[in-house]
């Protein structure tokens, strides 16, 4: 088992429950929630809730030699990793609700509006980014500064409108003068992102710079680690590209990034509208 004093007790715990699953002492756990395939979510009057239903399902546990012990009668459900922060029946708006007023964080102090998301429940592409900046906050939208307009002509260079993807960030509200958030910050934020990710199932997941690869792939590796390759998220297939207010610093990056879009648009089955500039 892996293990190490700067684990936290959740990384500690996990660490723990993989080395009895590797001793196939698997069996000792229930979700006592109810199981079984998670609903379709309402139809929405947004222009993308045309894009197809897909069956959204919960794999179940793979079947095990039963240790010579006594456990529960289980199990057809997810596995505990599977199962931590899903929560039954969840939507976007119960995590809003559950956000509220948030003060779990320090980041609130200064935060003039939270920044939940915006975009498609049922969207097939989730952009995720660091955190509000200085427009964002006033606004309470993500990505409409510099950086989000930029993030725009991504989007509609994929031969998408805005209002087709769901945009959304690792922490909520924003870090004073634009610092990258703290790492208790992100761990008091994430939960909320892993929710919506979960809610809104899509088909992809595209981390814009570093912050939002580590939070998802719970990682502190930088970001040449991951850029441009696929990695797999909850069953959901996640790419990392550079952050748009990388590329207005360094424009020469767009070619990479366009590289990176056209792998997410081969996975969706995107046509290109027009030639990035
Ligand atoms: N940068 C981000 O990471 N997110 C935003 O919403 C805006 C800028």
């Amino acid at each position: 088992m892996d293990s190490s004093p700067t684990q936290t007790p959740r990384e500690k715990l996990e660490a723990w429950l993989r080395y009895y699953d590797d001793l196939n002492l698997g069996a000792f756990y229930t979700d006592r929630r109810t199981v079984g395939k998670r609903p379709i979510k309402q139809a929405t009057e947004n222009a993308a809730a045309a894009l197809p239903a897909r069956p959204l399902t919960i794999a179940s546990a793979p079947a095990k030699t039963a240790p010579a012990v006594s456990v529960l009668p289980i199990v057809n459900a997810p596995s505990l990793f599977e199962s931590i922060d899903r929560v039954e029946n969840d939507t976007l708006e119960r995590i809003r609700e559950d956000l509220g007023e948030c003060t779990r964080c320090r980041l609130h102090e200064q935060r003039n509006k939270i920044v939940f998301g915006a975009g498609n429940p049922r969207a097939e592409l989730v952009f995720v980014g660091e955190g509000p900046g200085h427009d964002e906050d006033v606004q309470g939208l993500p990505f409409v500064g510099r950086a989000g307009k930029l993030l725009t002509q991504m989007i509609e260079a994929m031969g998408l409108e805005r209002e087709q993807v769901y945009i959304c960030n690792v922490v909520k509200c924003r870090p004073p003068e634009n610092r990258k958030p703290e790492d208790d910050e992100v761990a008091t934020c994430s939960p909320y992102l892993y929710r919506q990710l979960d809610v809104i199932a899509p088909r992809a997941i595209v981390c814009l710079g570093a912050t939002a690869a580590q939070a998802l792939l719970k990682t502190k590796d930088s970001i040449s680690r991951f850029r441009g390759t696929w990695f797999d998220y909850r069953n959901t297939k996640l790419l990392v590209t550079y952050h748009p207010a990388y590329l207005l610093r360094n424009p020469n990056a767009k070619g990479e990034v366009w590289k990176d879009l056209q792998k997410v648009m081969a996975h969706l089955g995107l046509q290109p509208k027009k030639t990035p500039r």
